[in-house]
């Protein structure tokens, strides 16, 4: 099917010396967005019923496109929650491309998704989940929330069928991801934010919000919704009280630490996430603090039962593979996507490489980038600590500044390819917000940042 031509030469030679040189370039330029009409201009119609060759495209994305592309593994990236997958998650991500294995049945990916579950079994370990508790990967956070949630919603089904025309309803705290929100929408169940005395969620807000509902929305009520690291701030939900106050009342307890699940790895902070293993589902991304490529996310569940029962797709076409080789684990029941990349692949090459303690020791390091911004923040007069750094998240003042001062701050640092800060909000004021994930951002790094302050 593929004919050698001379373009196709050329074209595979530039692509790998651009994917090398960028997988082993740690300080990437730092690019930034640009109108599509501008876009437009300097690059025109790329697709035509010739062609414009490989050659020709592929310097169109070198030499102008992404440089309209902020990298998100730039060590003086600190917005939002940016990413440092390791080289050999990177490597092994082209080679996951390579291998065109499809990932949704072990009929056809059985190798595949051995190694997928090699590294899920230590992501479940980190859980401490009781015996068969396992998991998939998935898209991200997003999708693996939105799985542990339609999971629980028929579980809950399953057990009140005079509930089935009902509207299922969920409880969450006001620091819980977009995502929660956004995928009761896609499910079509009712949020319920539950406001909390401390800035964590506990069991005896819970307890209180749920002796408050109505009769009828108490029987709505389907899952409880925790966060192990709000993305804004890093504050984990006391997991154990919540843990007990759904068991009581037979709730669903779900963990969303899409952000803070790496940090399950570390000896230092892994007890704030005590009670994680009395959850029934848990979310963590990969594509965060676990130093994978985008996109890879991963949901747990503590009854792997309950979620084939809820995603299990049956087609007659499978049904003739009687080989006993061709039976194993079908990621594709445990999540919402059929076909499906092998997401997990790179994360297990990278493990399998440098072992869980070079992964342990990256994620302290975020933790301790936190904790040194956070002391420099404290004895500069200029600023103001917020609050203690959670996790890896530092949340500080420039006093005496409005917000448009942190906007300008930060485009200036944009614009000039220093840097990627971005302020936040906090109890209503606008704040600066630091994520740290990558273990090549530096002290001088963050000296640096902040003296722009
Ligand atoms: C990032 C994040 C999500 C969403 O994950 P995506 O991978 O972006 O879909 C959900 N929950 C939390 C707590 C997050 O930080």
């Amino acid at each position: 099917m593929h004919t050698i031509d001379m373009d196709l030469v050329e074209m595979t030679l530039d692509v790998m010396k651009y994917t090398i040189d960028r997988i082993s370039n740690i300080t990437p330029e730092l690019g930034s967005p640009k109108k599509e009409e501008e876009l437009y201009k300097m690059v025109g119609e790329t697709i035509t019923p010739e062609g414009i060759g490989g050659e020709t495209a592929f310097s169109l994305f070198r030499d102008v496109l992404v440089k309209a592309t902020v990298p998100i593994d730039h060590p003086r990236h600190l917005a939002f929650v940016p990413a440092a997958p390791t080289r050999a998650a990177i490597m092994f991500d082209l080679v996951t491309s390579a291998s065109s294995i499809h990932g949704a049945y072990w009929m056809e990916g059985a190798g595949g998704i051995f190694c997928e579950n090699q590294a899920m079994k230590w992501l479940v370990s980190l859980t401490q989940l009781p015996e068969g508790a396992f998991g998939v990967f998935t898209s991200g956070g997003t999708a693996a929330n939105l799985s542990a949630l339609v999971t629980a919603r028929e579980e809950w089904r399953e057990q009140q069928p005079d509930q089935a025309r009902e509207r299922a309803l969920l409880l969450t705290s006001t620091g819980a991801h977009s995502s929660i929100k956004s995928m009761a929408k896609v499910m079509d169940a009712d949020v319920l934010l539950v406001d909390s005395e401390e800035e964590y969620l506990s069991g005896t807000d819970l307890e209180k919000e749920i002796t408050g509902l109505s009769e009828k929305d108490r029987r709505r009520l389907f899952a409880v919704v925790a966060t192990g690291g709000t993305t804004n701030a890093g504050i984990i939900d006391d997991l154990n009280s919540i843990a007990a106050i759904c068991e009581k009342e037979n709730i669903w307890f779900h963990v969303d630490c899409a952000y803070g699940g790496g940090a399950l790895a570390a000896d230092s902070v892994r007890h704030l996430f005590n009670g994680i293993e009395r959850a029934d589902s848990i979310t963590i991304d990969p594509h965060k603090w676990l130093f994978s490529p985008y996109d890879c996310g991963a949901v747990i569940y503590k009854n792997l039962d309950l979620a084939r029962k809820a995603h299990s797709q049956k087609g007659a076409y499978l049904d003739i593979f009687k080989d006993e080789g061709a039976q194993g684990f079908n990621p594709s029941d445990y999540q919402i996507q059929l076909t499906r990349r092998l997401r997990g692949m790179p994360l297990w090459f990278s493990l399998a490489m440098h072992g869980t303690n070079k992964y342990k020791e990256a994620i302290e390091r975020g933790i301790e980038l936190a904790q040194i911004a956070a002391e420099k923040v404290k004895n500069n007069p200029e600023l103001e600590l917020v609050r203690p750094a959670s996790l890896s998240v530092v949340l500080f003042k420039r006093k005496g500044w409005k917000p448009e001062d942190y906007r300008d701050w930060t485009y200036k640092n944009h614009n000039e390819g220093f840097a990627l800060v971005t302020p936040s909000s906090w109890k209503g004021e606008t704040v600066i917000r630091f994520c740290f994930i990558n273990p090549d951002t530096t002290e001088k790094d963050i000296d640096e940042i902040l003296a722009t302050l």
